[in-house]
């Protein structure tokens, strides 16, 4: 992207707050869970050297914010898989992101089985954010979901982990057969001094996507919020080894107050999958390009969806406000289409509102 491009982003306002990059490194995982998102184990992935390229992309988008536009906005990668412990090259890679880490911070999301002493020791050196596994319910529910074993093992990981001190975080997949179980998971958490147990519900897709009856219904949903709440509540009275209780994602604000969850796919969030396809999230499964051929400048401020997503995330920003949009469409239409965002798309925009 030429620095006249950034220059003209900068003036119209399309510097994200922070920039996730979520990572799937790999398709391959030892574990079949039953909720699984993937619906395949295999597939093409990135070479080491296109990944220092995909790396090498996210790193000098940050710079070019901070050399053009005067803004040093917040970089983090979260690498995940499949099972990225899976992929021979994975330490390695992250000694890069470790040497590069004055530009981003990074975390892990790995299902724990990769995960003993002397691995700990290894990644307390490498300087992680976090690292995040997964705990499912009670010890049967958990290897149920998970195959057989697997909690032991998850177990074993995070006590390996707090002994060196690594930030620890759990994630809860809720659905109709453990969502009752989160107060046992909230102890537990507690027990092993985790920074952070946090919950979302079950979205049916990729393997999990035969699971639609054991999504939540309403009712369920909202007694899931005040048990997790319960669970927060009595966290936060504990004086010692005090584990955050998140409720911060989807509609969980309705009973826990706050922010409403406000997402951010295709703007300070994107995911890049195991072959360089870029997606806003996970959860939309809308190809943006592909790294190995377009650059992630290039997809962020030309390709028409990620365009148009950070034009509404400019207009709902009240620091900018209405104004902010109309002096942005103005330029937008004195400067004619630019960005992949044609004055008609802009236009219609406004419209909608
Ligand atoms: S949910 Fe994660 S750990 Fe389980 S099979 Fe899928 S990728 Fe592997």
């Amino acid at each position: 992207m030429s620095t006249e491009t950034v220059r003209i982003c900068c003036q119209e306002r399309y510097v994200p707050p922070g920039l996730l990059l979520q990572w799937h490194l790999t398709e391959q995982c030892n574990l079949r869970c039953a909720h699984c998102y993937q619906d395949k184990y295999a597939g093409l992935e990135l070479g080491f050297k296109q990944l220092l390229k995909v790396l090498d992309q996210f790193t000098d988008l940050l710079k070019s914010w901070r050399q053009d536009c005067g803004r040093r906005v917040r970089g983090h990668v979260t690498v995940t898989g499949g099972e990225p412990f899976i992929r021979r090259d994975f330490l390695d890679l992250l000694e890069v992101f470790a040497a590069k880490r004055e530009n981003f911070s990074f975390a892990i999301l790995t299902n724990g089985s990769f995960i003993d002493t002397v691995m700990a020791r290894r990644l307390r050196r490498l300087g992680p954010a976090f690292v995040q596994v997964s705990i499912e319910g009670t010890h049967e529910t958990h290897d149920r979901i998970r195959g057989p074993g697997n909690f032991d093992r998850t177990v074993a990981a995070v006590r390996s982990l707090r002994a060196e001190r690594i930030e620890t975080f759990i994630s809860f997949t809720a659905h109709r057969d453990n969502f009752r179980e989160f107060a046992e998971v909230a102890r537990l958490a507690s027990k092993l001094r985790i920074s952070r147990l946090w919950a979302d519900r079950l979205i049916p897709t990729g393997s999990g996507s035969s699971l639609h009856e054991q999504m939540l219904t309403p009712d369920e949903t909202r007694e899931f919020f005040e048990t997790m709440l319960k669970a927060r509540n009595q966290a936060r009275r504990r004086w010692f080894g005090r584990t955050e209780i998140a409720m911060h994602r989807a509609l969980q604000f309705l009973v826990a107050g706050g922010r409403p969850y406000h997402c951010t796919a295709g703007d300070s969030l994107l995911t890049v999958q195991a072959n360089g396809d870029l997606y806003p999230c996970r959860r939309m499964p809308i190809r943006v390009g592909n790294l190995t051929e377009t650059p992630l400048a290039e997809l962020y401020y030309h390709s028409d969806l990620l365009s148009k997503v950070s034009l509404l995330r400019n207009e709902r920003r009240s620091v900018q406000g209405r104004s902010g949009l109309l002096a942005h469409i103005k330029r937008r239409s004195e400067g004619g289409s630019r960005g992949g965002v044609s004055k008609r798309s802009v236009y219609s925009q406004l419209v909608k509102k």
